[in-house]
């Protein structure tokens, strides 16, 4: 039988340590990507978390209704991942940028990284209000980054479902920062 899907992300992600800068260790998941088996698994655990979850579940109209209308991918590597999880569940795909690459009317949030700050941007025409949207990124690690993104969603009057993640760093405390929104994690670490 299959390994659990938490040992096969484990075992096939790299863990770099002092990457980006001496400290931090980076969980490099490109590998899990370019596996055929793996990325496949990792989708549709993506997609099928959240019918699980009674928060999204009371969003549901039905059981073919995933509980979301729309995927938003977090810039870059959550791209990866989103449209991967939209064509799996029937939906839509839109993308959460780094600044200046949308070219249309956005809305925009600055947000703090460990050094300094970024800001992310969204088309204002990309989610709709009561639109349903689950959020997909790769790692989350304080949340600050989701945070901004679901704070996007929100202001267009999108309805965040849920969050889903491949990877979650429980230390740094992301999952306690997002609430009420609810994180789903495939691998906790
Ligand atoms: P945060 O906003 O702190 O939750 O950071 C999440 C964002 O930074 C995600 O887009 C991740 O891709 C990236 N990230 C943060 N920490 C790590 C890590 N240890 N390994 C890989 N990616 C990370």
């Amino acid at each position: 039988s299959e390994p659990p899907l938490d040992e096969l992300v484990a075992a096939v992600a790299v863990d770099i340590p002092d990457f980006p800068e001496p400290g931090v260790v980076f969980r490099d998941l490109t590998p899990v990507f370019a596996d055929a088996g793996v990325f496949r698994r990792v989708v549709e655990a993506l997609a099928g978390s959240v019918l699980e979850d009674p928060r999204v579940g009371a969003l549901r109209t039905g059981p073919d209704d995933p509980g979301f209308d729309v995927v938003v991918g977090v810039e870059a590597r959550g791209f990866l991942l989103a449209a991967a999880v939209a064509l799996v569940a029937g939906t839509g795909v839109v993308p959460v940028r780094k600044a200046g690459k949308l070219p249309r009317a956005t809305v925009a949030a600055e947000y703090a990284l460990e050094y300094g700050t970024a800001v992310l941007e969204l088309h204002t025409d990309s989610v709709r209000p009561g639109q349903r949207v689950l959020l997909v990124d790769d790692v989350l690690a304080t949340g600050g980054t989701l945070e901004a993104a679901a704070g996007l969603v929100e202001r267009l009057g999108g309805v965040v479902s849920a969050l889903s993640v491949v990877v979650e760093l429980p230390a740094l405390g992301g999952r306690e920062r997002l609430r009420p929104h609810t994180v789903h994690a495939l691998w906790t670490t």
